[in-house]
């Protein structure tokens, strides 16, 4: 089929034909979350294990704060029986229902709203950082940040898997990219990093971006060999903790608060390394954040367009995410991600056992769980399969991972009973051993 001459957008509906033809087509499902771990896909009830909802926060109910100052701490002292008795976390300033929906105007024009700059002290309390910053989406705090961090004469390192908004953000800032990878093992990579940073010894500043937890593989940088890098070229570290907050570290504050031990300088003194997060994953609610220091927050209230330019974070949903991070620091928080870690070693190494460490590139105890199918519509078969057995686990392909790496992408939470993750596993292996 042709593009029709009098239509300028005939083109749109042949490349949606391609994209049916090579099986990278995305259905336009209806999704409602539902609590405990389930989803309703289109009217049909599944086991959710394609959600970011590492803690199963998103769709749990706040109480209203009933008892002044005990949302300090957050609720449950004491680890909880089950995940879902030990996720009460009352709501700051009462029921979410009687918050504003709407925050009016961009915070640049109308200031922030009580529960934005409450959010904006919890999660620099959280971080153990002087101030944060509160975006509209996680999206917009990478955009915004290394954008209007790096600029013309820099050299950015990006690494190759990084997020599409931390590139998008280091193509607006108009510095010289430079890709890296940071390679299968610990320290896999960095050498390469390292000519690379060396031939920049030019650039106006040096700047390595990474995220801290790959979305799609399920494994983690290498921090530490990174931050001796940076030291040594003098070279600035944005990583995205995205994956990584609420799930990663003995208080959940991410990959930086778990590499602690290994980095020279206690967290979160080094200066070098920035840190952006989101709060729609395992924080169970929306916006995006950046944390640091005093002026560098500043700077980037008066800098980063998508912060200045865009309607800030909506009070009710500002509120939820101050009272879900106040509960991952609690004790429930700290028992539910013990849980996640356990679940997530057991589903890797079943699954290891049954297809091989390749087909498994992820990290033990991860809850991220790639399992990689290569062929997109393989994904999408295996996917579909799942789907009539119960299981709602999406097919990723490209452009989300590169060509030829098509895959299934398990994420747990917290909100799983142990049952659905062991039938999942057993469902995998009765599947795809026979398609194979
Ligand atoms: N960074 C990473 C690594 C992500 O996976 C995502 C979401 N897919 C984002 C940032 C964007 O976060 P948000 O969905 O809050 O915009």
């Amino acid at each position: 089929m042709t593009a029709d001459a009098g239509d300028p957008l005939g083109w749109v509906a042949e490349e949606l034909e391609r994209l049916d033809a090579e099986g990278l087509r995305r259905p336009t499902r209806v999704c409602r979350t539902l609590p405990g771990g389930r989803v309703e896909i289109d009217g049909r009830e599944l086991w959710n294990f394609g959600s970011n909802d590492y803690l199963g926060l998103a769709a749990s109910p706040l109480s209203p704060d009933r008892e002044e100052g005990a949302v300090l701490t957050g609720a449950g002292d004491s680890p909880p029986d089950s995940v879902a008795d030990g996720c009460e976390r009352p709501l700051p300033y009462g029921r979410a229902s009687a918050l504003p929906c709407g925050a009016t105007a961009s915070p640049a024009v109308v200031g922030r709203s009580p529960e934005v700059a409450e959010l904006e002290r919890t999660i620099a309390e959280f971080e153990g950082t002087e101030d944060a910053v509160v975006f509209p989406t996680g999206y917009a705090a990478n955009l915004g940040t290394v954008s209007a961090l790096t600029g013309p004469g820099d050299a950015v390192f990006l690494e190759r898997d990084c997020h599409a908004c931390l590139v998008d953000g280091a193509r607006l800032g108009g510095g010289r990219l430079r890709v890296w990878r940071r390679g299968p093992g610990w320290a896999g990579g960095l050498p390469k990093l390292e000519r690379e940073l060396q031939k920049a010894a030019d650039a106006r500043r040096r700047w390595i971006v990474t995220d801290a937890v790959f979305s799609m593989d399920g494994d983690a940088v290498p921090l530490p060999g990174l931050l001796e890098l940076a030291r040594r070229y003098d070279a600035a570290i944005v990583m995205d903790e995205a994956h990584a907050t609420g799930v990663c570290g003995r208080g959940g504050r991410g990959w930086w608060e778990a590499c602690g031990t290994e980095v020279e300088d206690a967290p979160p003194t080094d200066p070098r390394v920035i840190r952006t997060g989101t709060l729609s994953k395992a924080v169970g609610a929306a916006g995006g954040f950046v944390s640091g220091s005093q002026s560098l927050c500043d700077y980037l209230r008066h800098t980063a367009k998508s912060h200045i330019f865009s309607t800030a974070l909506p009070p009710a949903v500002a509120a939820a995410g101050t009272a879900n991070l106040r509960w991952i620091a609690s004790p429930a928080g700290a028992a539910a991600r013990e849980r996640l870690e356990r679940t997530g070693t057991r589903l890797t190494r079943a699954l290891r056992d049954a297809f091989g460490v390749d087909r498994l590139p992820g990290t033990e105890g991860c809850p991220i769980v790639p399992l990689l199918c290569g062929d997109p519509n393989a994904a999408v078969r295996a996917s579909a399969a799942l789907a009539e057995a119960g299981f709602f686990v999406p097919a990723i392909r490209p452009p989300t991972v590169p060509r030829g790496t098509s895959r299934l992408r398990v994420s747990l939470s917290a909100a799983h009973p142990d049952e659905a993750v062991d039938d999942l596993a057993n469902a995998l292996i009765h599947l795809l051993k026979d398609a194979a």
